[in-house]
């Protein structure tokens, strides 16, 4: 098979993907203006999809669902098939769209798309469980489960994985019968109406899988509409609170997935160049714009050879080359001014990546890594999410002392712990507070068919986005309840 020509980059306007193809809305929003985290180069213009535009598009999901929903999902998931193949055949164009738009490296492009086809098999298989058990619950009464589609549902997503974060969602809610509306990052928009063409060309029915540009406006229409049945949210902690409370004000099922602060606990005993690599591609990997990214070190007791195995690994990260471009200017100025701050308050920078330069990049948003040590306990630098290429060392005594730390977060997102020793690892994942502990791993996230999500104000909403309870979370049950009289038995359920 060959690549697809790169229809969606053409031209400087940003398409929608709506009923099967690429769409020019003209919107009453005010257009945004694209440019690349790499270089600065200009990408395109944007224009936010409207209310009366999020309302037409509705009706086309709602058309589609009908027949969609009528259809096996064995012979629904076929499509599912077919796109996880052109996915796969595909990689290399799609990790150059991802890495212009989002800053990321290749390498990370492709790593963020291979991780979304994980969930595309998982969706794959959902006709061996969506099944569910049946049972003679007296005698000749049987009772089972059916799972039905919501209907038209929607998802909404953050710039950091801009195929990941989607495929997270629309792969097992269409697996499940329903029509989807992605709304993706306005600063990544292009990668999603790509997946919206191959889904195409995997034989998705029109309609099913749209792609609504847009910003803020754009997702309260959504969220207000009355034809939308549920919305999965993932980005930062305030807008997914915000996004909770008004989707299910207007009736919708809702799981929104918000930002994090993740410690990782160093103690002695952990293998020193294991741990340097492993923390040092956990802070830097994608410039530090992970939900699942270590943000925060502590140190306990005596971890100075280790310390200086991180801090002499993370040197050896080239910026432009190994770490991508922070996304937006704004991005790149907030995360210097944290470390200024830290500095100010008398932390001391072990390394310091403000005014790295990308050579033939110069329009380009980066930061080079940073490693701040001797950072107060509950100052801003270790409590708040920075989103960048810095890593907060902050120093204890004890485990306990540093439970309490990963403890205190409002977060709860992932927590690691690097030792060589099983009990107090043991300890640490039964006390530590977070949806996704790693041991030895800086950045744990479960593959399928382990799901994904966190604890505290990294998650508002019940259940997690992937695995079997995304499949939960995209249908609803109907409990059936069954007797026929030939098998009648007199008993108190007659
Ligand atoms: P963001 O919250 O700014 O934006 C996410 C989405 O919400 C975008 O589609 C955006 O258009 C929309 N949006 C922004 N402001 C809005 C508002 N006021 N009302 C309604 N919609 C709004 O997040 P971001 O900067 O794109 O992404 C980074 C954040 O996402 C970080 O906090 C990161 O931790 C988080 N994130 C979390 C996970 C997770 O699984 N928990 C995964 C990836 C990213």
């Amino acid at each position: 098979m060959t690549a697809m020509p790169p229809s969606a980059l053409k031209g400087t306007i940003v398409p929608h993907f709506i009923d099967g193809k690429i769409r020019n809305l003209s919107s009453s929003l005010p257009a945004l203006k694209l440019h690349s985290p790499l270089d600065g180069s200009f990408l395109g213009e944007l224009h936010p999809a409207d209310s009366a535009e999020i309302d037409q598009v509705v009706t086309i999901a709602q058309k589609a669902f009908t027949g969609w929903s009528a259809t096996p999902i064995k012979d629904r998931v076929q499509v599912l098939f077919k796109f996880k193949q052109l996915v796969e055949n595909d990689i290399a164009r799609l990790s150059e769209q991802v890495s212009r738009e989002n800053g990321k490296t290749l390498a990370e492009s492709e790593a963020g798309i291979r991780k979304g086809i994980d969930v595309v098999e998982f969706a794959t298989a959902l006709p061996n469980l969506i099944g569910g058990n049946l049972l003679a619950v007296s005698s000749g009464v049987d009772c089972f489960t059916r799972r039905y589609p919501l209907g038209v549902v929607a998802g909404i997503t953050p710039f950091n994985f801009p195929a990941m974060v989607p495929m997270w969602m629309f792969p097992i809610a269409i697996a499940c019968g329903n029509s989807f509306i992605l709304k993706p990052s306005e600063q990544v928009p292009f990668t999603s109406v790509l997946l919206g063409e191959l889904l195409t060309r995997a034989g998705l029915p029109d309609g099913v899988f749209n792609v609504v540009q847009g910003n803020r406006p754009t997702v309260e229409a959504l969220l207000d509409h009355p034809g939308i049945a549920a919305v999965a949210f993932v980005g930062s902690t305030n807008v997914a609170r915000q996004v909770h409370t008004r989707g299910t004000a207007s009736g919708k099922r809702v799981l929104a997935l918000g930002g994090a602060k993740n410690h990782v606990v160093v103690v002695p005993d952990a293998d020193p160049e294991i741990t340097a690599r492993n923390v040092v591609s956990s802070a830097m990997g994608c410039a530090g714009q992970r939900c699942m990214a270590a943000s925060v070190m502590v140190a306990v007791g005596d971890t100075e050879p280790i310390l200086k195995a991180i801090v002499s690994c993370a040197k050896s990260v080239r910026t432009g080359t190994d770490m991508g471009a922070v996304i937006n200017p704004a991005a790149r100025e907030k995360i210097i001014g944290y470390i200024d701050r830290a500095e100010k308050d008398g932390a001391k920078l072990l390394l310091d990546g403000r005014s790295v330069k990308v050579e033939g990049k110069e329009g380009g948003n980066y930061v080079g890594p940073t490693i701040i040590d001797g950072v107060k306990i509950g100052s801003e630098s270790a409590c708040d999410e920075i989103f960048g290429p810095v890593l907060t060392v902050l120093r204890v005594k004890t485990l306990s002392e540093a439970l309490e730390i990963v403890n205190a977060t409002p977060y709860g997102n992932a927590a690691s712990i690097y030792t060589s020793d099983g009990a107090t690892a043991a300890l640490f994942e039964e006390q530590a507070q977070a949806g996704m502990i790693g041991i030895n791993i800086g950045v744990p996230v479960p593959r399928e068919p382990f799901s994904f999500g966190g604890w505290k104000n990294s998650k508002f909403g019940h259940g997690d986005i992937t695995g079997v309870d995304g499949m939960n979370f995209w249908t609803q049950a109907k409990k059936v309840t069954r007797k026929w009289s030939a098998r009648h038995g007199g008993n108190w359920m007659s």
